[in-house]
């Protein structure tokens, strides 16, 4: 049983693995690498030199399995939920437990309209539907979040990023009961 799976691997979900795996949640990211992240290439992300998307990725995903994400490629096609639980399906057959669940699936939203969580119509360019959710990243589903594109915000890393983070916070300050706060400090 996963306590966080995370359904798209892109800066978004990515960012939100990082967290909630640090923060002590076995975490689970699938994702399919169909993302438009793959494509981009990138001089405005703040504190990195100008790199390619693919670049971005590989050290995402470094940083998130060095706090024990583990990732399979996978297309998830089915999440349901089954008591206190989510069992989520890809189209491999294979299937997963996790008590919360987030949709990071970029501009996607087909497994979302597919499993009954609400979408709206998107405001950025280029995107048509987002998945409706409220200002903490929750959606109408309870214990599904979601995040970056997905989830609404401006189509740029440095933001998709940022969200996915947030949404972690406020997930992992739900199941905590106060504020989560992930500070490092320089050790003398
Ligand atoms: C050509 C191009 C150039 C760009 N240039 C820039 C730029 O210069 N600067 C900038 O800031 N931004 C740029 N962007 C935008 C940037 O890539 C996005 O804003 C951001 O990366 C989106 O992050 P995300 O995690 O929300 O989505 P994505 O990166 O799209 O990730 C979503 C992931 O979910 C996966 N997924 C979806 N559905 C499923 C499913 N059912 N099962 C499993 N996996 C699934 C996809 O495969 C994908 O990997 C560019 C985009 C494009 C297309």
């Amino acid at each position: 049983m996963y306590d966080v799976i995370i359904v798209g691997g892109g800066p978004a979900g990515q960012s939100a693995a990082l967290f909630t795996s640090k923060a002590g949640k076995q975490t689970l990211v699938l994702d399919n690498g169909k993302g438009m992240t793959q494509r981009a290439y990138l001089k405005n992300h703040y504190g990195a030199e100008e790199l390619e998307g693919n670049a971005l990725l590989d050290v995402g995903r470094k940083q998130a399995e060095g706090f024990g994400t583990e990732f399979k490629e996978a297309t998830v096609s089915k999440i349901e939920k089954t008591g206190e639980s989510f069992t989520v399906e890809t189209d491999a057959g294979e299937s997963f437990e996790g008590r919360q669940v987030i949709l990071a699936t970029g501009a996607n939203q087909a497994l979302a309209e597919a499993i009954g969580v609400k979408t709206v119509p998107a405001t950025e360019p280029r995107i048509k539907t987002v998945i409706d959710v409220d200002s903490e990243g929750r959606t109408n589903i309870e214990g599904i979040w979601a995040c970056g594109t997905a989830g609404g915000v401006s189509v740029h890393t440095i933001i998709t990023s940022g969200d996915g983070a947030r949404v972690a916070v406020n997930l992992l300050s739900e199941l905590n009961g106060e504020r989560y706060v992930d500070h490092d400090m320089i050790k003398k």
